[in-house]
């Protein structure tokens, strides 16, 4: 690639089926959908993540990112729940981009573990 080229566009992390279920799903919270980026953020409870990604994989803005969980973070969960994110490989979802998002509720709707909830910002 020459200086002068842009750089090539991030593909797609989007799941055609998956954002067409959670859009369907009675769990959506979609009331909320079109909310000025920033206004809410998506919380994710590291107890219940298993890192499985269906997030990632609904969200229009690209808020999170799976990666290792915070050693601290890991320590301070109860034994239980420490004992299944050890099981899925003490991974979790971050969300490195929560400033875009616009709360439209998929990603609530698409996690299995029920881990995801919105709240707002202020
Ligand atoms: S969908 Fe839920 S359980 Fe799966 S990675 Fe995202 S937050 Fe974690
Ligand atoms: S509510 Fe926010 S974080 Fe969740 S899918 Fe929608 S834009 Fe992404």
């Amino acid at each position: 690639m020459s200086d002068t080229e842009p750089p090539a566009a991030r593909p797609s992390r989007l799941d055609p089926e998956k954002v067409s279920r959670a859009s369907r799903s009675p769990k959506r919270v979609g009331e909320r959908c079109g909310a000025p980026p920033g206004a809410y953020r998506p919380r994710v409870d590291p107890g219940r993540c298993e890192g499985k990604a269906d997030c990632v994989a609904v969200c229009p803005h690209d808020v999170f990112e799976i990666g290792p969980i915070d050693e601290a973070v890991f320590r301070d969960l109860p034994l239980r729940a420490r004992l299944k994110v050890w099981v899925h490989g003490k991974i979790t979802a971050h969300t490195p981009h929560a400033d875009a998002c616009q709360a439209c509720g998929l990603c609530v709707a698409a996690c299995p573990e029920l881990a995801i909830t919105l709240v707002s910002a202020d």
